[in-house]
């Protein structure tokens, strides 16, 4: 087999975490199945799901895992987090209160890598500005964007934005 005939294959854990009902969850569908679901409810049991992301010409595999419900009871366990890479941590533009319990989950962890904040469809009832999000994010070192898992705003980039960060973490320390 020669160099250019090597299959490389990257399978990367990440998780998401964030205060319930930010939309945690339809942010996950809406990157690996591209839906949405207006009326959901925390699935217990659901563990992760898969996704792929081309980077410079390579398949990178995601395992995003979903928390299905645990945050409801300030109940994520160790397990959830073991082995991860990397982390979304995300708020709800429309409820300060989210954005507010960021450090609680960033005590939590020191893999996160990208602030999150969700919902930016609902511009009209905004409790937290662009502005805000920005600066947390820049003093705590983390990537920050807005999303919207309702109309499809900067999903698929808040997540490729992570697994790039990821792979070239890992292909770093490789060479
Ligand atoms: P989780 O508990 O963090 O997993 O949140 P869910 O994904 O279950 O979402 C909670 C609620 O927010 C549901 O009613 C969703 O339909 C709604 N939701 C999720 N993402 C968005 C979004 O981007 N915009 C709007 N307007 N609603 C959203």
């Amino acid at each position: 087999m020669s160099d250019d005939e090597t299959v490389e294959e990257y399978l990367f854990k990440i998780v998401i975490i964030g205060d319930s009902a930010v939309g945690k969850s339809n942010l996950l569908s809406r990157f690996a199945r591209n839906e949405f679901n207006a009326h959901s409810k925390a699935t217990i049991g659901v563990e992760f799901q898969t996704q792929s992301v081309e980077i410079d010409g390579k398949e990178v595999k995601a395992q995003i895992w979903d928390t299905a419900g645990q945050e409801r009871f300030r109940a994520v366990t160790s397990a959830y987090y073991r082995g991860a890479f990397g982390a979304l941590l995300v708020y709800d533009i429309s409820r300060r209160a989210t954005f507010d319990n960021v450090a609680r989950w960033l005590d939590e962890l020191n893999l996160a890598k990208m602030l999150v904040g969700n919902k930016c469809d609902l511009e009209n009832t905004r409790e937290v500005s662009l502005d805000e999000g920005k600066s947390l994010a820049e003093s705590e070192g983390l990537f920050f964007i807005e999303t919207s898992a309702l109309d499809s705003t900067n999903v698929w980039t808040a997540f490729e934005i992570v697994i790039r960060e990821i792979y070239n973490n890992v292909s770093r320390k490789v060479l």
